[in-house]
């Protein structure tokens, strides 16, 4: 490893950002390595598109430390060696695709040939159109073939896939996929599991400003990976059904238990065995909402 690669890509050292009363991030701590492809994954309103822009210098923190490439983000030098895909664009519609292409390219010393990021966007057959006439989904390609074509060595893609159908997104991963496997440092936002999975080799967990998991999808997806158990059972208690299930992620709403477990057959096989009478029971793979629950009453 060459001493500019064990530069970090990214840090945040106490990292808080507050637009007015909303605090937006909270005490944020993280070291990204150039070469590590991770997911920032929360739901909406996380903090997500908030930790991009300040890494890229485009917001300031409001307390703590961010560091793009070992240096202050604002630095001119380091736009040269990234390449964004931002939620909102906002570049010209009336050009068409290739010009735009090309002219995003000259921001750069050494841009990519033109036609080659158009081609690792999967654009070519739309070159020759102009912006205003594509679709969302194609758009949003215009945006990746941009974030491209600089030859970055880090890229950033801030939910690259919202508003895709299932074949456009997995076509779109096999893409990110693509600069992958050549090496890239990439930093890409989601509030997809299953994209967070298929693109990332580590996967940040974001919710309400505070990261709250941080690790491999295997580890990620073994805390999310549990059951939702839900059931009515008039003649239990809280405290009793803790103990048989053995744990404390244990909610009672209304006249219903609601609880977490990676073990449900456990847990219901104990219900059973003590004679403990339940209704309207229901088990279902567990969402981000209750996985985030679930990890956030873990810790
Ligand atoms: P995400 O990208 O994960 O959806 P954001 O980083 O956009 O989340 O937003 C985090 C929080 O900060 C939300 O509560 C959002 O409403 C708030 N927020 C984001 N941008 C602004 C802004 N410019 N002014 C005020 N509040 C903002
Ligand atoms: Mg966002």
């Amino acid at each position: 490893m060459n001493a500019q690669s064990s530069i970090p890509a990214v840090t945040l050292q106490h990292v808080t950002k507050n637009y007015g009363q909303v605090q937006a991030l909270k005490d944020i701590n993280l070291t990204i390595q150039q070469g590590e492809v991770v997911a920032f994954l929360g739901p909406n309103g996380a903090g997500k598109s908030t930790s991009i822009s300040l890494m890229l210098g485009t917001r300031r923190p409001s307390s703590g430390q961010v560091e793009l490439l070992g240096e202050d983000p604002r630095i001119a030098n380091h736009r040269k060696r990234i390449g964004v895909m931002l939620q909102e664009s906002g570049v010209p519609e009336t050009l068409k695709v290739r010009e735009l292409v090309e002219l995003f390219g000259r921001f750069h010393d050494q841009p990519m040939d033109t036609r080659a990021a158009i081609k690792m966007a999967g654009l070519e057959e739309k070159a020759n159109s102009r912006l205003a006439r594509l679709s969302g989904g194609q758009k949003q390609r215009v945006y990746f073939a941009l974030a491209l074509v600089g030859n970055p060595d880090v890229i950033f893609l801030d939910e690259p896939t919202t508003g895709l159908d299932v074949e456009a997104r997995r076509n779109f991963w096999d893409q990110i996929n693509d600069q992958v496997s050549m090496g890239k440092t990439i930093i890409l936002t989601t509030h997809n599991l299953e994209e967070a999975d298929a693109l990332a080799n580590r996967i940040v967990v974001i919710n309400k400003g505070e990261i709250i998991a941080d690790g491999t999808p295997g580890e990620i997806k073994r805390h999310v990976g549990g059951k939702q158990i839900r059931f009515r059972a008039p003649g239990l208690n809280l405290l009793d059904l803790q103990q048989i299930a053995q744990t404390d992620k244990v909610q009672h709403i209304g006249e219903t238990f609601e609880l977490f477990s990676m073990q449900p057959e456990q847990i219901l096989s104990r219900l059973f065995k003590q004679d403990i009478e339940l209704s309207d029971l229901e088990v279902v793979g567990a969402g981000l909402e209750e996985a985030f629950l679930a990890l956030t009453s873990a810790k």
